[in-house]
């Protein structure tokens, strides 16, 4: 299974849209190393998890084919994870040569109903009729694409379900962002189902900074909470791999100091367009 990072900042991106902070200057002046663009992630080149609004920038920046696409998994409607409005380019006059005659969107209600306000004035017809909308539920199991995806909900919002994926076909991959440190029925559900990842990507939103954080995101330590629970409830193997990402930008996220940070912990980290056998 081939697993790549497409985009590892949190919201605000890094360098950040509107900051003037020292990093945020400093990653200015080198973006060939530092940039990272909101989070994005693609399975095998086929199943994408997630779409910001640098969807665009990822197939400029990384030769990804998004009308390769044929299943797209939404973690929830933030707008660094969701950017609705670029489907109405997915067809009409906008695009040819698709690859992928349908894409399925799989998402929690909420991120669906942005999907409807937002192309709603633009989308036409004949692009919407090959847009699949699919509801998941947290706790949900189903097949997209030959492969077995199970929901958990994250922790992270009121709002929202919010959801975190298990991707399973020759591997699987546990795919944890956004979200602050999980619920117990989560590890239970998925020891329940038999899952048992190969790799675990883990949000990382603070970093090493200092706590108290807040409980919708996590940092180095949150991570390791988790990988002891993973362990505790025979979710992962000996050998699994863990990688940390979407980076704030207050968390001081230049690729070396936090490659450095994450190896203390036993942990890989992303940057944008790193790629992983798994
Ligand atoms: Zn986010
Ligand atoms: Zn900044
Ligand atoms: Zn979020």
């Amino acid at each position: 299974m081939k697993f790549q990072y497409l985009g590892t900042a949190a919201a605000e991106g890094f360098p950040a849209t509107f900051c003037n902070c020292e990093s945020c200057r400093a990653a200015r002046k080198n973006l060939a190393v530092e940039w990272r663009t909101r989070s994005q992630a693609i399975i095998d080149d086929i199943l994408l998890i997630d779409f910001p609004c640098e969807s665009s920038v990822h197939m400029m920046r990384f030769g990804v084919d998004l009308s390769a696409v044929q299943n797209l998994l939404v973690t929830h409607s933030h707008g660094d994870h969701f950017y609705a409005q670029e489907f109405v380019n997915r067809g009409y006059k906008f695009a040819s040569g698709i690859v992928s005659d349908r894409l399925e969107i799989y998402a929690d209600s909420e991120v669906l109903e942005v999907f409807r306000e937002d192309t709603r004035r633009e989308m036409r017809d004949s692009v919407r009729e090959k847009i699949g909308l699919h509801e998941v539920e947290p706790f949900q199991r189903f097949s997209a694409g030959g492969y077995e995806i199970f929901s958990i909900p994250a922790t992270h919002m009121q709002t929202e379900k919010a959801l975190l994926y298990g991707i399973r076909k020759d591997k699987t991959v546990l795919y944890l962002n956004d979200t602050g440190l999980l619920r117990e029925e989560c590890y239970r559900y998925l020891a329940e189902q038999g899952v048992c990842a190969d790799f675990v990507s883990l949000d990382c939103t603070f970093a090493d900074t200092e706590g108290p954080h807040s409980a919708r995101h996590m940092g180095f330590a949150e991570n390791c909470t988790v990988r002891e629970k993973l362990v505790a409830y025979g979710i992962v193997k000996a050998d699994t791999k863990y990688c940390v990402t979407h980076f704030s930008h207050n968390s001081l996220p230049f690729r070396d100091r936090i490659e450095n940070k994450a190896k203390e912990y036993g942990f890989l980290s992303a940057h944008d367009g790193l790629v992983l056998e798994i």
